[in-house]
């Protein structure tokens, strides 16, 4: 597909499924993509090497910011709170899960977008999506508009937010990638584990699980 809405292009990206689902797919619409990776406490450090490292296979120039005031916002999270288990955070009742850092792609994308305008950059790409995710609450399309449209009051310019996994579940995301000809990539290189394990992952953990059904449903051409 040929570039439609600008040139340049920045990626919110944490070497994830998602997050470089999304940079192969700025790839095939922007003559130029930079990824922006962000250190803020997260159990696995190894995330960011991840990151890099994919940024690079990619072709992409990659930027990394530490973001150390995050944990001390989000006390009782299990991601950036070793203490606490990851695998006992279902609770049924609870509106969100305990790997909710709150705030966390509000700060993201605002950070990014103040740091994509200083480099003359206004489209953002962010892997979020409301469909198979956890009840993230900023990870919501409202959100994310209602964002865009504060960013362009803020600095003054016109940003555009691009979310393409908004509306697919993991099956579709998986389909995508296999579109973008970067299966493999995404199966064996990223990281979506919160055990910090690359590829397939520990299997056990939420992002795991959740991972694993979507591949098999997509593997079994079992979606829309
Ligand atoms: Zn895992």
């Amino acid at each position: 597909m040929k570039p439609t809405t600008g040139s340049r292009a920045l990626v919110v990206f944490s070497g994830g499924q998602d997050s470089t689902t999304c940079l192969y797919w700025a790839r095939e619409r922007f003559e130029h993509v930079e990824a922006l990776s962000f250190i803020y406490g997260q159990r696995h450090k190894n995330e960011v090497e991840v990151a890099r490292e994919l940024a690079r296979e990619a072709g992409v120039e990659w930027h990394c910011m530490e973001l150390p005031f995050i944990p001390s916002l989000s006390q009782g999270c299990s991601l950036t709170d070793p203490s606490m288990s990851i695998e006992a955070e279902k609770d049924p009742e609870a509106e969100c899960p305990t790997t909710f850092v709150p705030g966390r792609n509000l700060f993201f994308l605002s950070i990014a977008a103040v740091y994509a305008s200083q480099r003359g950059i206004y489209d953002l790409v962010t892997g979020v999506g409301q469909t198979d995710f956890s009840g993230y609450p900023d990870c919501r399309d409202a959100f994310v508009k209602s964002l865009n449209v504060t960013l362009n009051l803020a600095l003054s310019e016109q940003f555009r937010i691009h979310t393409p996994l908004m509306w697919l579940d993991k099956a579709q995301t998986w389909a995508l990638a296999e579109q973008l000809g970067v299966y493999n990539i995404i199966r064996y290189k990223t990281l979506t584990c919160y055990n910090g394990i690359v590829g397939d992952g520990c299997g056990h953990c939420p992002a795991c699980q959740l991972r694993r059904r979507g591949l098999e449903q997509f593997l079994k051409r079992d979606f829309e």
